[in-house]
């Protein structure tokens, strides 16, 4: 990867995506190998006026190693110390950067059960705290080419080969031209014009048909709001784009609504581990039976994590011609192929997919019929043929996707 590439993304995650602020705190999570990309995010950061900048360093070896060797009940302790930084995140609200670069089969060969129960029990302990500072800060994500993750993608060429092909395909898909700030003011134009129209439908319920079984209809809040690629921070009124690349128009549906089944269309990496072609069955808003060929167990962990795992959290609408799919690859990660392909989330809704959500408690939101949970899954169902119809408030029905594409 050029320097000067590698620079002009640093811009882009840390303007488009954090936009960090003049004298703000920033947290970058990076994995050990993506030192240089890491330290011109810093950079990028400082010049952005921020106050200070630290990095969190992770390392999937070590992740491996510690949930090899250390107890559930070691892993899951909550000590002072940690108790006291979420408060203090929450008295800061730095802008948070995740650099993704991880394996996705990073924790092949550890104890799943394991895992899920730290996760759990973590989760648990953190999440009062995340909900306490939900919509008050700015985030990213963005990915970046390591070996592991390259090898995985491109397995039949070289590792610097693959590491290459990889990083060509992130700046691509994540709209790094030679103007990203135009790039992305474009895309953003276009997005929030479908939301507009999606919202001025007063949408009462969606049926998804594929040929593939597909056979799935979700029931929308009459507060639901479509949203996509930018968020605005209602307190300071600062924009910040979550998602590097982002192509979804999405919502939260009602938890407890939604019937029928639907037909994974990508392999899902969840915990390390990979969930390849599944399906998932709803009874009164819950995944209520789970069929996959590869990662069963995985599957029937997850959505029994705790009460809301079971229950969507949101629907994301994504053409089978977006520029990602367009790529031909399969990323074995969230980020892209989430916006490569119409998604459905198990686990936590999004409260600001609610009208006027700053009106209202987490708790009244919640019984607005946002799910709530301490995970939040997506896993793809957007197929070539995927037919979508929404069926309006007034009794109206609207052709929103057809053969896997807008229809609008
Ligand atoms: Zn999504």
């Amino acid at each position: 990867m050029k320097k000067v590439d590698l620079k002009r993304y640093a811009y882009l995650i840390t303007k488009v995506g954090a936009n960090v602020q003049k004298g703000q705190e920033v947290t970058v999570h990076a994995n050990l190998d993506q030192e240089e990309l890491a330290n011109y995010v810093v950079e990028y950061c400082y010049k952005l006026g921020a106050k200070l900048v630290t990095v969190e360093w992770i390392s999937d070896k070590l992740t491996k190693t510690q949930y090899k060797k250390a107890s559930v009940k070691a892993l899951s302790e909550f000590p002072t110390w940690k108790e006291e930084k979420q408060k203090h995140i929450n008295a800061t609200l730095p802008a948070v950067i995740f650099i993704e670069s991880s394996d996705p089969n990073a924790l092949k060969g550890v104890n799943q059960k394991k895992v899920s129960e730290v996760h759990r029990n973590m989760i648990a302990k953190v999440k009062p705290y995340r909900d306490a500072r939900e919509n008050k800060y700015q985030w990213t994500i963005a990915g970046a080419a390591s070996k592991a993750w390259a090898k995985k993608v491109f397995p039949g060429v070289s590792t610097s080969k693959a590491v290459s092909m990889l990083w060509d395909a992130i700046m691509k898909t994540s709209r790094c031209t030679d103007d990203p700030i135009k790039a992305w003011e474009d895309h953003e134009k276009d997005l929030e014009k479908r939301t507009s129209y999606l919202n001025s439908l007063n949408l009462d319920y969606l049926h998804y048909e594929s040929k593939n079984g597909t056979n799935f209809k979700v029931w929308l809040n009459d507060k639901a709001l479509w949203l996509a690629g930018g968020e605005t921070i209602r307190e300071t009124g600062v924009s910040f784009n979550p998602n590097i690349p982002t192509e979804e128009c999405f919502t939260s549906p009602i938890a407890g609504k939604a019937e029928g089944i639907v037909y994974s269309s990508k392999p899902l990496s969840y915990n390390g581990e990979l969930i390849e072609n599944f399906s998932i069955r709803f009874e009164g808003g819950k995944a209520v039976e789970v069929k996959a060929e590869k990662g069963q167990h995985l599957l029937e962990e997850m959505i029994h994590m705790d009460e809301g795992a079971c229950k969507l959290g949101e629907v994301a609408l994504v053409p089978f011609d977006s520029p990602i799919n367009n790529t031909g690859i399969l990323f074995f990660n969230t980020l892209y192929d989430e916006n490569a392909a119409c998604h459905l989330a198990l686990g936590i809704g999004f409260n600001n997919c609610i009208k006027d959500f700053e009106k209202y408690s987490n708790e009244e939101i919640k019984k607005m019929g946002v799910n709530d949970s301490g995970i939040h899954v997506d896993f793809m169902i957007g197929s070539k043929d995927l037919n979508i119809t929404g069926y309006t408030r007034d009794g109206k029905q609207v052709p929103i996707f057809r053969n896997g594409n807008w229809a609008f």
